[in-house]
């Protein structure tokens, strides 16, 4: 409201009371084509099953808020461009009915006569501009998608979020320069570009850490036979030590301590041995493999565990999958407080 009223203001000093209804119409009237960008988003965000919370419209664009973990490769493409496509589409029709009066003037004055030549113009930029493949716009999380099926979700978040940091530079600079909206839409482009580069920053380090960062060595290996008994007491005199059922040369199960004692206290008469209990191990993993590796492969084994192996192939330890999310959950929580970013991460905004 105060954005428009301000712009009412300044277009009322340069051509009076018709000036500042035209320009309260225009502005209004564009504000509805953002409104139909953000539409255009959550559509095709809907036909591909991904929930739409709600839009918002900032004074600088709009925002559909989509639900659920933020919408990758194909899918975030698919999205990203259903927004620039709904403009286009806008201006082509403005184009087709406007004939050859379209060329005459580049978003000309405020007059509510060049009302449809206004939103031709403004439509068509808006459409292109979102298009330049840089994040957080749209073309840039259409780039982003594109790449990640070659490259991966990180290494496509930096490129395309870099692409946004150096585009929200020259914009600022050139706005401060010569235009002060272009300043403060570059600002928006460079601190979008930022948050989408900390956002992988989690992920990032797990490319850089190894499992032999994260592997709990604190394990004693035992036959499938043995006793919940035997096992129980070997917890009491040894706490936080896990136990790994097989031999040192082959293993075949995990157990952690905290389910040996979740049976104990169970109420059955059954005594099961550590072969009943066990859970089972995806492919073991080297101690020097990246971590985001080893959580690939147990994500794709479907099981919470896996059995690390050193150089000489000898059992090292054991990596959980509760084990790497608590370190990221730490991780998260330092850089959180580093940063602080506006929107929640289940909650991903598609500008
Ligand atoms: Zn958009």
């Amino acid at each position: 409201m105060i954005l428009l009223l301000f712009l009412a203001w300044q277009a009322g000093r340069r051509a009076g009371l018709p000036g500042a209804l035209a320009e309260t119409v225009f502005v209004l009237t564009l504000f509805a084509c953002v409104a139909l960008h953000e539409i255009g988003h959550s559509i095709v965000a809907r036909v591909s099953s991904v929930a739409v919370e709600g839009i918002v419209l900032y004074p600088f664009g709009g925002v559909a808020i989509l639900s659920g973990p933020p919408p990758a490769g194909a899918t975030e493409a698919r999205i990203a461009v259903a927004g620039p496509i709904v403009n286009l589409g806008l201006a082509g029709v403005l184009f087709l009915a406007l004939g050859s009066h379209v060329g005459e003037s580049f978003l000309p004055g405020a007059r509510l006569a060049n009302l449809p030549e206004s939103l031709f113009w403004a439509n068509l930029i808006l459409g292109l501009f979102n298009l330049v493949p840089a994040l957080p716009l749209d073309g840039g999380r259409a780039l982003r998608g594109f790449l990640a099926a070659t490259m991966g979700h990180v290494k496509a978040t930096r490129i395309t979020g870099s692409i946004g940091q150096v585009l929200g530079i020259v914009l600022l600079v050139w706005g401060l320069a010569y235009n002060p909206w272009l300043g403060i839409i570059g600002l928006i482009v460079l601190l979008g570009a930022t948050g989408e580069l900390q956002r992988i920053q989690p992920m990032l380090i797990m490319q850089q850490q190894r499992v032999g960062d994260l592997v709990n060595r604190r394990i004693e290996i035992v036959s499938p036979q043995t006793s919940l008994e035997a096992l129980q007491s070997f917890s009491h005199q040894h706490p936080g030590t896990d136990f790994v059922v097989g031999t040192a040369d082959e293993v075949v199960g995990y157990l952690p301590a905290a389910e040996v004692w979740r049976a104990s206290t169970d109420a059955s008469d059954l005594r099961p041995s550590a072969s009943a209990l066990m859970r089972r191990l995806a492919r073991p993993i080297l101690l020097t493999a990246p971590l985001s590796e080893a959580l690939e492969q147990m994500k794709e084994d479907g099981v919470e565990a896996a059995a690390v192996l050193d150089d000489s192939g000898d059992m090292a330890g054991i990596l959980t999958v509760a084990r790497i999310e608590r370190s990221l959950a730490l991780l998260k929580a330092i850089t959180d407080r580093r940063s602080r970013p506006s929107t929640s991460p289940s909650r991903s905004p598609q500008e």
